[in-house]
């Protein structure tokens, strides 16, 4: 391996930078050359390249969003399209891609190398962290802590006027942000997209009467509910309670950008280094990822979306929390 081409590709998540800086790295220490893709699967297409080395990647493990700029791409999801980035890499003399995306980009990944023979790496990204084959992916840790900052300045307000506030946070149909950001603000109930009854425990809880014992009350919803979002949910509450005063809040993209968390910026180091080393030990078609500690390699083909698992201990934490 001479030459690899890199790129971001999807929805952008804090540490894709990080992450960049440690690929380039980790390259350029085993005297491999970098080709920087521009905008995702589009710029690929179209033949985005630039030449990247060190002092490209100076300065950037901090910052936000991705120095290489990400696309959504419908032409990827043509064969013509596909076709257009296989010439682009062979008239560029690309032995092998690295790509940090999410479940979306993988899709496009898989559609790729079951036809073309370059051997390609993927680096989980997502900050809704639904992927298996990682413990978490790059963004998720970020992601929670900017809810957790914004919701514990949420509260402040809500103590002071005793209120309900329902925050919604990001995550698709998948509840990790809210589940996790439910812990770490101290929130009152939860309203994931893996259980059904979310709401009928809030009802419980309300019934139960917690204005005689709390000041307020946090609800922190996952966007993809089935009962519906922060809006449908407190419209139901407050016709069931109307004497209580509700609020809504939408927290959304600020989940999305701002400077990684430690845990990120070192989670994308790791898997930056690790897909390099992966592609030197003869690795291909696979997604890097962390599990328990360990680096693991799982295969492109079989890399899919998760779901919080609803476990007993996790439904135990939960209601020990919100006695
Ligand atoms: P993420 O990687 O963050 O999940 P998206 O879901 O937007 O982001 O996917 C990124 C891109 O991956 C899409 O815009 C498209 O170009 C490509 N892609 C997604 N699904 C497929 C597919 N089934 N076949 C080919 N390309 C795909």
């Amino acid at each position: 391996i001479n030459k690899i081409a890199l790129l971001t590709s999807g929805g952008d998540a804090p540490g894709l930078n990080a992450c960049i800086r440690a690929v380039v790295r980790a390259s350029i220490f085993h005297n491999i050359k970098v080709v920087g893709i521009r905008r995702g699967y589009e710029g690929l297409i179209d033949g985005d390249f630039f030449e990247m080395d060190s002092a490209t990647v100076s300065n950037i493990i901090q910052r936000g969003g991705t120095i290489q700029k990400s696309s959504r791409s419908p032409r990827f999801k043509t064969s013509d399209g596909r076709e257009s980035a296989y010439q682009q890499l062979k008239k560029e003399g690309i032995d092998a891609v690295v790509l940090i995306g999410g479940d979306g980009s993988f899709a496009g990944s898989k559609a790729f190398t079951s036809t073309y023979n370059i051997p390609w790496i993927g680096i989980p990204k997502t900050i809704d962290n639904d992927l298996t084959g990682t413990d978490s992916a790059i963004g998720f840790d970020t992601a929670t802590n900017t809810a957790m900052e914004a919701i514990d300045k949420i509260r402040d307000t809500a103590e002071s006027h005793n209120r309900i506030f329902f925050v919604e946070v990001m995550g698709r149909d998948a509840g990790f942000i809210a589940y996790e950001t439910g812990i770490n603000v101290g929130a009152e109930a939860i309203c994931i997209p893996e259980t059904e009854n979310d709401v009928q425990h809030l009802f419980t809880v309300l019934e139960k009467g917690w204005g005689r014992k709390k000041s307020s009350l946090i609800v922190v919803v996952g966007e993809g509910n089935e009962a519906g979002g922060a809006f449908k949910i407190s419209n139901d509450v407050k016709e069931k309670f109307p004497q209580y005063d509700v609020t809504v809040c939408i927290l959304g993209y600020i989940q999305r950008g701002g400077s990684p968390s430690c845990s990120d910026r070192v989670l994308a180091s790791k898997l930056g280094v690790a897909a390099i080393h992966a592609l030197l030990n003869g690795e291909k078609n696979i997604m890097v990822g962390e599990i328990k500690g360990d680096i693991v390699y799982t295969p492109l083909e079989i890399v899919t979306k998760r779901y919080l698992e609803i476990d007993l201990a996790r439904i135990e934490l939960i209601n020990i929390l919100s006695t």
